[in-house]
C-alpha cells in the first residue's frame, strides 16, 4: 500500500492511475479505524480499480471546544487494517498541507439541511467536511466517494454541494456497522469506560424500539421520537442532544412517516457524544 503525503504525491499518483484507464473510489476518514470503516473501504474495493483511502483529522470541523486535540491517532495500526483489505493507498497529510499559511477558501452549504441536527449542535461543522471533501475529491480524482449511514446528514449535506458544484463523482452511502450488542462502532467509542459502553447500548436500542413500533403500525412521528426519547430517559449517564426525525434525504420537516424518514439521534453518555440513527422505510 502506497502511503502518501503531500498534495503532489496524491496528485501524481492519481494522474497516473488515470493515464492507464483506472476507476477510482475515495474513502475519507479521520482514522482510528474500525469495522466500520472497513465496510466502507470493502464497498469501494468491489467497485473500483483503485482504492484511496484518507486518514486525516481534520481541524476545520471541530469546533473550539471540542475534541480535535484528543481525538484518537494511531496511523500504524490503521495501515495494517487498511492492508488487510486490499486498500491501494492512504493519503496522510500533516493539517498544514491541507492548509497551508494564506489559506482562506471554505465551501460553506447554506440552507436548512446543514442547521439542523448535527448543524445546529456543531456550527462550522459541515463547512469543515464540506471544505475537505472537495478537496480530497479533486485530489483523488475520484469517480466514486463511499460515506457512512452512521452520518446521515452529513451524506446529505455531500449530495447536496456535489450536484451544486458539479463535481463529477457518485457518492455512495454504506449501512451503518454496529457491535453484536447493537452499538453503532465509532472510533469515539474508545473514550467511553466499561460502564458508560453499557450505557451507551441505550442509543441503539431505543431506535429499535422505535423501528419496532413502525413496523407495528406508529407512523406519527412525535410518538415514535417520544419511544426513543422514553427509552434514553431510563438511562441515568445518557444525557439527550437531540432525537429527531426527518424526511430522508431531503431532511424536510414531516409529521407522518409517508416516506423514507431518517430517525437521528445524539446522546451524551458522560462527557462522549455519540450519535446514531434509522432509516425507517415507507
Ligand atoms: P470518521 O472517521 O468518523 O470521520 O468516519 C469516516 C467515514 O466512516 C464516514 O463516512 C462515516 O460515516 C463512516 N463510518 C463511521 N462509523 C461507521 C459505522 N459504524 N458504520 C458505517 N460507516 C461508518
Amino acid at each position: 500500500m502506497k502511503i502518501l503525503t503531500t498534495i503532489e504525491a496524491i496528485q501524481n499518483y492519481a494522474t497516473s492511475c488515470k493515464t492507464q484507464g483506472k476507476t477510482i473510489a475515495l474513502v475519507p476518514t479521520m482514522g482510528a479505524l474500525h469495522e466500520g470503516h472497513l465496510t466502507l473501504m470493502r464497498a469501494a474495493r468491489k467497485k473500483c480499480d483503485i482504492v484511496i483511502a484518507s486518514v486525516f483529522v481534520n481541524p476545520t470541523q471541530f469546533g473550539p471546544n471540542e475534541d480535535y486535540d484528543a481525538y484518537p491517532r494511531q496511523f500504524e495500526a490503521d495501515c495494517e487494517k487498511l492492508e488487510s483489505v486490499a486498500v491501494d493507498a492512504v493519503f496522510h497529510p500533516e493539517p498544514t498541507e491541507m492548509y497551508p499559511e494564506g489559506y482562506c477558501t471554505y465551501v460553506n452549504v447554506e440552507g436548512d439541511i446543514t442547521h439542523k441536527l448535527c448543524g445546529a449542535q456543531r456550527p462550522g461543522h459541515f463547512r469543515g467536511v464540506a471544505t475537505v471533501v472537495t478537496k480530497l475529491i479533486n485530489l483523488s480524482r475520484a469517480d466514486e466517494a463511499f460515506f457512512g449511514q452512521k452520518d446521515a446528514q452529513q451524506v446529505t449535506v455531500i449530495r447536496r454541494f456535489v450536484e451544486d458544484l458539479n463535481i463529477n463523482v457518485h457518492i455512495n452511502m454504506v449501512p451503518i456497522a454496529r457491535e453484536e450488542n447493537g452499538l453503532a462502532r465509532s472510533s469515539r467509542n474508545s473514550y467511553l469506560s466499561t460502564e458508560e459502553k453499557n450505557a451507551a447500548l441505550v442509543l441503539s436500542r431505543s431506535l429499535k424500539q422505535a423501528k419496532a413500533a413502525f413496523s407495528q403500525g406508529e407512523t406519527e412521528v412525535t410518538a415514535l421520537e417520544n419511544i426513543v426519547r422514553q427509552e434514553l430517559g431510563k438511562e441515568p449517564l445518557a444525557h439527550i442532544d437531540y432525537v429527531k426525525a426527518y424526511a430522508y434525504p431531503s431532511l424536510k420537516p414531516l409529521k407522518q412517516v409517508n416516506e423514507d424518514t431518517l430517525l437521528a439521534i445524539a446522546v451524551k453518555i458522560g462527557k462522549t457524544r455519540l450519535i446514531d440513527n434509522v432509516i425507517l422505510s415507507a
